[in-house]
């Protein structure tokens, strides 16, 4: 029996469109897939994607049986656990995909010198539309501002390695150990996850059902349902796609049958972001902790753990800030739009660093996604590549009047807020005495008042703006 390939399944926890699966059974030799479990890095995995991660792999694992095969499961780091592995196996070669987070890739580094002269390595493409080092400017340098590098992305070839999942994968003559599924404690110890468990279907059949609900039901209105969060709208594949559970060249194509065309393409352009954001973490390492723009390095944020606490648990008196926290709590997911309300309060109407932001929802989100989380909380902190201006300051009831004006998402995650007229929705604070005693309502027991009032605080923001480049509102 020919020497067999080891599989090393990273973000990309999938069969079907899986380059480095595809050639691993283009060799004819018999394939071991292999899962190698890591938390050493400087952003280990948050409790919310530690829970979708547990349950992606035991899907992963089940297509697999489904398929003569099965998952191996070992303790990283990946270099030692790939080289053992070789060793007890006698594998010829060692096939994984690329990941672009700076830990991952040094361990990539580190891995093939532990195979040097032992086994092949190959690294493969996949976890973008495109490889993140494919476009640069006429300069010959990274892209900074979203709009050019779209129009460069646009531009190239369909994103290639479609292809379906296989129906069988040869095994080797004996199967090495693995850990059990639960040993990697992935799960919380108190089971707190049961709304995560109501909102989402981790794995590759959940992210393909996902797909195909939103091709039918919503893609065609995507560019004006994106936007409001108390609407099915958007298409919720941002864990699935995290964790590589379908390929976004599967998507590109899916997404390209969607009619008007002007839809698919303002969704293609949504994704492309997603590229956009690894293309910037590729080439600016450093922002994963530091702002882009070095200015922010002196910015005066300001230290209120009160503060920060009622933000992390909804409780800021802000209707449209408080539903979003607290769909995130609930559900491990915020919509986008929420969330760029959410992170502007903090860094602009709290003063509150934005990483201090950007950890909560690490922690919370089950598509946490070094990336794309870096550049959301930069691009709305003001401080990152293409970012909004920091002077541009959202107001929170604007944001709601304008994207939730039936207040459907705001009753939703905000229930006691429930029997208020739309019209004072967005800011309760202002409703007449009698308004709240009908909607059985008393500011301070029942509700929060606002923690800050808006003016004020944005004025605060634009004075630390103005303090640390020396500019108004028109910079
Ligand atoms: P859709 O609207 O259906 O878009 C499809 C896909 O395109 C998404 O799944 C996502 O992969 C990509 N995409 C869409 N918008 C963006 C964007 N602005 N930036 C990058 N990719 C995008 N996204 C994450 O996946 N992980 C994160 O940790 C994350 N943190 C964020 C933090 C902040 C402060 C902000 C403002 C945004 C963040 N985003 C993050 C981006 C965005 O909010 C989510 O990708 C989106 O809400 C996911 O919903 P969806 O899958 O329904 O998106």
């Amino acid at each position: 029996m020919a020497a067999p390939v080891l599989v090393g399944f990273r973000r990309d926890l999938r069969l079907a469109d899986h380059p480095a699966l595809q050639a691993a059974l283009a060799t004819g030799a018999p394939v071991i897939p292999v899962y190698v479990h890591e938390e050493g890095d400087d952003w280990p995995p948050g409790a919310a994607s530690r829970w979708w991660l547990h349950h992606s792999l035991a899907a992963l694992d089940a297509d697999l049986r489904a398929r003569g095969s099965r998952l191996l499961l070992r303790r990283g780091p990946l270099d030692l656990a790939l080289a053992v592995l070789r060793e007890e196996t006698g594998a010829g070669a060692v096939f994984v995909s690329r990941r672009v987070e700076p830990a991952a890739r040094e361990a990539e580094q580190r891995l093939r010198e532990a195979l040097a002269g032992r086994a092949e390595l190959r690294r493969f493409a996949g976890d973008g539309l495109h490889p993140p080092d494919r476009l640069r400017t006429t300069s010959g340098g990274p892209y900074r501002v979203f709009t050019p590098f779209w129009k460069a992305l646009a531009a190239l070839p369909a994103p290639e390695g479609l292809a379906p999942a296989p129906d069988v994968l040869p095994a080797p003559a004996r199967w090495p150990s693995s850990l059990a599924l639960d040993e990697l404690a992935a799960l919380p110890r108190i089971d707190w996850a049961a709304g995560l468990r109501a909102a989402w279907t981790p794995g590759e059949a959940g992210a393909q059902a996902a797909l195909t609900r939103f091709v039918a039901d919503a893609a065609a209105d995507y560019p004006d349902g994106r936007d409001v969060p108390g609407r099915p709208g958007v298409s919720r594949l941002s864990p699935h796609l995290h964790f590589g559970e379908i390929a976004p060249a599967r998507l590109w194509a899916a997404v390209g049958r969607v009619r008007p065309a002007a839809s698919a393409e303002a969704w293609r352009r949504q994704l492309a972001w997603r590229d956009f954001a690894r293309h910037l973490l590729l080439h600016f390492p450093g922002t994963r902790a530091e702002p882009l723009d070095a200015r922010f390095q002196r910015f005066p944020w300001r230290d209120d753990p009160a503060a920060l606490a009622a933000w992390r648990r909804g409780e800021t008196g802000y209707p449209l800030v408080d539903a979003g926290m607290r769909e995130l709590w609930a559900t491990g997911w915020m919509h986008n739009r929420v969330r760029m309300v959410t992170a502007s309060f903090l860094a602009k109407h709290l003063l509150i660093d934005w990483r201090e932001g950007a950890r909560w929802f690490w922690d919370t989100l089950v598509d946490a996604d070094l990336a794309n989380n870096t550049l959301g909380w930069q691009w709305t902190a003001g401080c990152g590549a293409d970012a909004a201006p920091y002077f541009r300051v959202f107001s929170p009831a604007a944001q709601a009047r304008r994207f939730d004006a039936d207040g459907a998402y705001i009753r939703r995650w905000v229930p006691e807020l429930s029997a208020l007229p739309d019209r004072w929705l967005a800011e309760p604070w202002t409703a007449p005495a009698d308004t709240l005693r009908t909607a059985g309502i008393t500011l301070g027991r029942d509700y929060p008042a606002p923690i800050v009032e808006h003016a004020a605080a944005r004025r605060r923001a634009l004075d630390a703006w103005k303090r640390l480049t020396g500019k108004g509102e028109s910079a």
